[in-house]
């Protein structure tokens, strides 16, 4: 690239002196032609005459070989002809371009010579402009040569010279020549000179001075200016068809677009430049030519590749905007997408939450009709019948009276027990018992039950049993039973005429169980909420038939809590199933449901708690008298103290001692959460040595007051009415432990 940089500064340098339009070829080969005529004629004048017109013209190609040779030849014929007048005429110039032909070569040294020659004789015959001319070649050389010290002190004396003589046009040549030695040094500097060098008449030189401006902008990095001085400089060349300042114009116009990083327009000026060589015949051969036109093609395919590079790193950006933007975009969607969703996600669980709510209320509401509907039914039919009795004690219906009174009050403690039984299960506090039992007697059982309310329907309740059917199996009869009077009553309660039957069957290791009722069906969409606490069909149905919507829904629980499963199925005015299916476990130690609890003997739990001083707190008389003869009936040796309130509890908690306390909640004066709490202070006070159990008995059995008596200091609750095993199994537990300890 320097390399390059070099020759076209070189063949710049001097082509101030290369005034060539097209060099024709066809004029030298014509002179040629000439000569060998003149020769023949012994026109040795006419002969030197033409030599050297043919020597300067083939100067202006680039085939310097020839014109060496011819120069070589021309000047032993000046040397031995000194005298001629023609030889007078052309010595001078003839040895200035011969100083130009040996530069070209690089023989500087050489050069000189030459140049001091013509210069000689220029001076001799005063003629100042080749004499300034030619030193300030020499100047130039010198610089080439690496003198440059010696360069621009023959400048400094060559200007002085020029201003002296009040030349302007030599001022300005030698201001150019300033500037051929500054420019690769000091860009800066030499643009002075290169400005100052513009004031000339010539207007070659002026085009060719141009363009140096513009070099020095380019160099400078001030590309608009530069672009502007190659452009200006360019188009003179081309009006005025300048063929070195055409291709310097378009060399520049390379470099500046190179510069500017426009490697399209770069290249386009360099294949003008080139295009402009090729046409021209002026590079014919040589080493020169061979040598510029390597270095051009190497240049032009280091353009190439930075415009190809330019363009993938282009490309490559545009990937990376577009990959990123992509990116950023997805992000930002993404994102967007997301809080979307959350809100819409949030927006749902609000509806959700706000549905729940609502049907909850209308659950509570349904319920709480119901429910006061199943109660009032029954309540005023058993103090209806009562105040009947009480007016008519004698009265013949009196039998009819008692058994509906009986049939209302054990309505009644159904709907009690169901919703205890609800309470229980959502507390976690049912316990399932597990023993061997015969399941078809406790189906038998219940459905002997019921027949009578079937047949009172005029139904046909009956049960069909496989063979495979287990004859034992390991299960809670008490639940069982449960389940089956469930779903029994509720096919007798939902079929108005028909049939219903309890088919008995064997599926694996389960013993199936289907209740099959020719009903009215239960529409498919409700067949699974059905199984939902308080949920029923519809609410004409229940007007009709009464309930609370909780039979199936504990039932499910009931079976569950067994390792069982339940489902319906029905079709609308045909009837319905329901199936439901519970593990066969032939023993106690597979039936390993941690529901299950294995079946105790009260009796033997009872004797294991002899002696055991219980403290009972109630205000209920009739409460303390159920307690009192349950524990006495199970326990020997039993001590049960009563009190009928927190304080008095207190005051024999303090006198006497205690194996357990049976505390009620609700009393009159001190309750029992109160009473709690003092009984722990008195024993941190006392540093008691054991921890009294206290057992809340209780109607209360709503999570959040449950939570509220284990805070108070008490250890356990049993909800009133309370199972007799029950009130053991807790009792032994404590007891035990008491006693471990
Ligand atoms: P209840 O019977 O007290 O309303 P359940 O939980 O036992 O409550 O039953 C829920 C609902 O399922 C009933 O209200 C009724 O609509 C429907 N259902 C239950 N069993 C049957 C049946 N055998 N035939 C038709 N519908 C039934």
């Amino acid at each position: 690239m320097k390399w390059v940089g070099f020759m076209v500064l070189l063949l710049w340098g001097l082509s101030a002196y290369s005034q060539e339009n097209e060099v024709s070829f066809e004029q030298i080969d014509s002179l040629t032609e000439q000569i060998s005529h003149v020769k023949n004629k012994d026109d040795l004048a006419k002969e030197l005459e033409l030599l050297f017109e043919r020597f300067i013209l083939n100067t202006k190609t680039l085939n310097h070989n020839q014109s060496y040779v011819w120069g070589l030849e021309l000047e032993a014929l000046i040397e031995e002809n000194k005298s001629l007048d023609i030889v007078q005429k052309i010595r001078q110039p003839f040895y200035s371009r011969m100083g130009w032909l040996f530069n070209t070569f690089g023989e500087y040294e050489m050069s000189i010579e030459y140049y001091q020659k013509s210069i000689d004789l220029a001076e001799e015959t005063g003629n100042y402009e080749s004499k300034y001319k030619d030193l300030g070649a020499v100047a130039f050389t010198h610089y080439l040569l690496g003198r440059n010290e010696e360069a621009e002190s023959l400048l400094d004396q060559l200007m002085q010279e020029v201003t002296d003589l009040g030349n302007q046009e030599l001022i300005a040549e030698i201001q150019y020549r300033y500037y051929t030695v500054w420019i690769d040094r000091e860009p800066e500097k030499a643009l002075g000179h290169a400005r100052a060098s513009l004031n000339t008449p010539n207007q070659r030189d002026y085009t060719h001075r141009l363009l140096c401006v513009g070099t020095c902008f380019d160099r400078l990095g001030a590309y608009d200016s530069a672009l502007f001085y190659a452009n200006k400089g360019l188009e003179i060349a081309q009006e005025k068809d300048f063929f070195t300042q055409k291709s310097n114009g378009h060399i520049l116009l390379k470099n500046i677009y190179s510069g500017m990083g426009d490697f399209q327009k770069a290249l386009e000026n360099f294949e003008i430049y080139h295009s402009l060589h090729i046409n021209s015949k002026s590079f014919r051969s040589g080493m020169m030519l061979m040598a510029i036109n390597q270095k051009i093609l190497e240049e032009k395919l280091e353009l190439q590749e930075s415009l190809a590079q330019e363009k993938l790193s282009n490309q490559r950006s545009l990937m990376w905007i577009f990959v990123i933007s992509t990116l950023v975009l997805g992000v930002i969607l993404f994102i967007l997408y997301s809080r979307i969703k959350l809100i819409n996600h949030q927006k749902k669980r609000i509806e959700e939450e706000k549905n729940r709510a609502e049907q909850s209320e209308r659950y509570v509401e349904q319920f709480l009709t119901n429910i006061s509907h199943e109660i009032r039914t029954p309540m005023h039919a058993i103090s209806g019948m009562v105040n009947a009795l009480l007016r008519n004690p004698d009265s013949e219906f009196k039998q009819e009276y008692l058994e509906v009174m009986r049939i209302s009050s054990d309505n009644l403690l159904v709907l009690l027990n169901d919703m205890l039984d609800l309470a229980k299960i959502e507390s976690g506090k049912i316990q399932i018992i597990s023993e061997e039992i015969k399941p078809l007697q406790v189906a038998t059982g219940v459905v002997n039950l019921l027949k009578f309310k079937a047949s009172e329907k005029g139904l046909d309740l009956g049960i069909d049993v496989s063979e495979d059917f287990p004859e034992t199996m390991v299960s809670d009869p008490a639940r069982l039973t449960q389940v089956l009077i469930n779903l029994i009553g509720n096919a007798i309660k939902f079929t108005d005429k028909g049939q219903i039957r309890l088919r008995l069957s064997r599926e694996n290791d389960w013993a199936r169980f289907e209740i099959v009722d020719s009903g009215m069906g239960i529409p498919a969409e409700k067949l699974q909420v059905i199984f939902d606490s308080f949920e029923q069909v519809d609410q004409v149905r229940t007007r009709e038939y009464g309930g609370t919507g909780l039979g199936l829904s504990i039932s499910k629980k009931l079976i569950e809590l067994q390792g069982g499963r339940i489902w319906a199925e029905s079709e609308l005015g045909k009837g319905s199933t329901f199936i439901f299916e519970l593990p066969i476990h032939s023993s106690l130690a597979e039936a390993s449901n941690p529901n299950l609890k294995p079946h105790v003997d009260l009796k033997t739990l009872g004797e294991e708690l002899a002696g055991i001083r219980i403290l009972l707190v109630d205000d209920d008389e009739f409460n303390m008298m159920v307690v009192q003869d349950d524990l006495n009936y199970f326990i020997p040796e039993l001590t049960i103290t009563v009190a009928k309130n927190g304080e008095e509890a207190l005051q024999l908690f303090e006198k006497e001692d205690f194996d357990l306390i049976f505390m009620d909640i609700h009393m009159p004066g001190m309750g029992g959460i109160a009473a709690a709490e003092k009984i722990r202070v008195l024993e941190a006070q006392n540093n008691a040595k054991k921890r009294i159990p206290i057992i809340a008995l209780t109607a209360n059995i709503v999570q959040s007051e449950i939570n509220k008596f284990m805070a108070s200091g008490m250890d356990d609750y049993i909800p009133k009415p309370y199972k007799v095993e029950e009130i053991l199994l807790k009792m032994h537990h404590f007891y035990k432990q008491e006693l471990g300890n």
